[in-house]
């Protein structure tokens, strides 16, 4: 039983990392970014609404993210496994909105993973990873989105001495090990 959120700029790895770990420990493994890409690939209303935000490089607003993670959170394999976020909380206001789901739920978190990367080497990868949100324009927005709205959690979760911070650059498998050790998983 874990419940981890993975934070970090676009690129950094969050959703490798993520995934590894998900398998390795069983434990579900929610990316907003992954979500929201099934609905647009669905065309759903939510899809729809989604896209327009995901072309831009901007945010999906609040209350959407927030409702479809306080969906995810209620189902029963997170009660019984515990989770991974990645992607989400990408605001302060989603911060606050989780920290009073989970206080509802009695599921405090137990870490948050800050994967840390410079801007040139999360412009290099995204630009060589070719998703159609991985244009240099929308790129350059995702990261002054970051800055402005993302990167202010890191000291939000530091205050409350739950952040870890991973370099994240090099060996993807080290990198890996790293978070399972501040995980205080067993290899
Ligand atoms: P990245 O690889 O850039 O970190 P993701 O795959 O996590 O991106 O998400 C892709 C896009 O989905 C984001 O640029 C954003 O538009 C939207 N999105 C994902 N998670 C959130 C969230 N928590 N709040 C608002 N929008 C989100």
């Amino acid at each position: 039983m874990i419940r981890v959120v993975f934070l970090g700029p676009p690129g950094a790895g969050k959703g490798t990392q993520a995934q590894r770990i998900a398998e390795k420990y069983n434990v579900p493994h929610i990316s907003t970014g992954d979500i929201l890409r099934a609905a647009v690939k669905e065309g759903t209303e939510l899809g729809k609404l989604a896209k327009s935000y995901m072309d831009k490089g901007e945010l999906v607003p609040d209350d959407v993210i927030i409702g479809i993670i306080r969906e995810r959170l209620s189902q029963s394999d997170v009660k019984e496994r515990g989770f991974i976020l990645d992607g989400f909380p990408r605001t302060l206001a989603q911060a606050e909105a989780l920290d009073k789901m989970l206080g509802e739920l009695s599921m405090p978190l137990d870490r948050v993973i800050y994967l840390n990367v410079g801007d040139e080497e999360i412009v290099k990868r995204l630009l060589s990873r070719g998703r159609v949100d991985d244009t240099e324009e929308i790129i350059r927005n995702r990261l002054k989105v970051y800055r402005e709205q993302t990167a202010p959690l890191i000291d939000y979760y530091s205050e409350k001495c739950l952040l870890a911070e991973v370099y994240g650059v090099g060996d993807i498998d080290e990198i890996t090990k790293k978070i399972e050790d501040l995980l205080g998983l067993e290899g």
